[in-house]
């Protein structure tokens, strides 16, 4: 009796070996037929850094617009269009800061490309104000991402198209963004915080771009070109700022890493106030890419910026 249960042990005993050998061999054959990454495309710097936060190493990812190229300028090129087309999704900023997106979605006919507009959903503002010169009446002001709190929407567009792409990862997609949720609600806070009693409210800047996060931190954007640097000035408009800037005492002129500094320059020069950068993150130079700079540490880097420039 006693030997026989002990003799059943063994055969159970084995059984449950075998049985795990053999599902950790299963296991390593799914892994090795596992299907390939998502092909993800991202216009701009900022849509590809939140892609990178939310797909890691689950997408295949690439940028459209090159590094140091002037966002609001740049088109790509047929042969750029062409790569395009092995994309499983392409994810863009929306509200008409791609121009070219039209043109790129008549020419890829695909119908499992997952395309995504993340300014779908989100409350965009009417740019108002210095387009009244050029009479873009119904433009819509598209730097959404300098909003924290849009930005988030934004973020969640791409986690939603990231699941519809690969279902089976869902899990992943929607911890990462999680993540990045709360990294953004607390970039929200400290900017909250900080600009809440700062002197100054109102920022002079290079181009239109920081309308969203002005509107957030209840702060007064002007901007010397419109809503994209290309966009100059009359000359009426900048005697009219500059008469503004002496008026308020202004003590900073905002300048981009990637437009011209010129009229800020000579803007500080005529009413002798000093210059810094405030940076639109639309893109990231080389050298930001390599110093490992991201959204999160140049809106971090813009806070410090504001809260100087704003407290004297
Ligand atoms: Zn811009």
């Amino acid at each position: 009796m006693k030997i026989q249960k002990w003799i059943l042990c063994i055969i159970v005993g084995l059984l449950a070996v075998s049985l795990l050998t053999g599902c950790s061999q299963r296991a390593e054959i799914q892994t090795n037929i596992s299907p390939k990454k998502i092909q993800v495309y991202a216009s701009i710097y900022p849509m590809y850094d939140f892609a990178q936060k939310i797909g890691k190493d689950r997408i295949d990812l690439k940028l459209v617009t090159p590094p140091g190229a002037e966002p609001h300028d740049w088109e790509p090129t047929a042969r750029n269009i062409a790569e395009m087309k092995e994309a499983d999704v392409f994810i863009y900023n929306g509200a008409g800061f791609e121009s070219w997106v039209d043109k790129l979605v008549r020419t890829i006919d695909s119908d499992s490309l997952i395309l995504v507009d993340t300014s779908s959903g989100v409350e965009l503002l009417k740019a108002t104000d210095h387009i009244h010169d050029h009479g873009h009446a119904h433009q819509m002001d598209p730097h959404i991402w300098l909003d924290p709190i849009r930005a988030k929407k934004q973020a969640e567009n791409i986690q939603n198209a990231f699941i519809q792409a690969d279902p089976a990862n869902r899990a992943f997609y929607e911890k990462n963004y999680q993540e990045f949720s709360e990294e953004i609600e607390s970039l929200h806070k400290q900017y909250r915080d900080a600009l809440s009693n700062v002197k100054r409210r109102e920022m002079i800047v290079s181009h239109a771009a920081f309308g969203y996060l002005a509107e957030r931190y209840g702060l007064e954007q002007i901007p010397i070109s419109g809503i994209s640097p290309q966009e100059e000035p009359s000359p009426a408009k900048m005697a009219q700022i500059t008469r503004l800037c002496r008026e308020r005492q202004v003590k900073y002129i905002f300048f981009e890493t990637l437009a011209s500094p010129k009229l800020a320059e000579v803007l500080a020069d005529e009413v002798g106030a000093q210059t810094a950068v405030l940076n639109p993150i639309g893109g990231l130079t080389q050298q930001e890419i390599d110093a490992g700079k991201d959204y999160f540490s140049i809106m971090k880097e813009n806070l410090e910026v504001l809260k100087k420039a704003l407290g004297e």
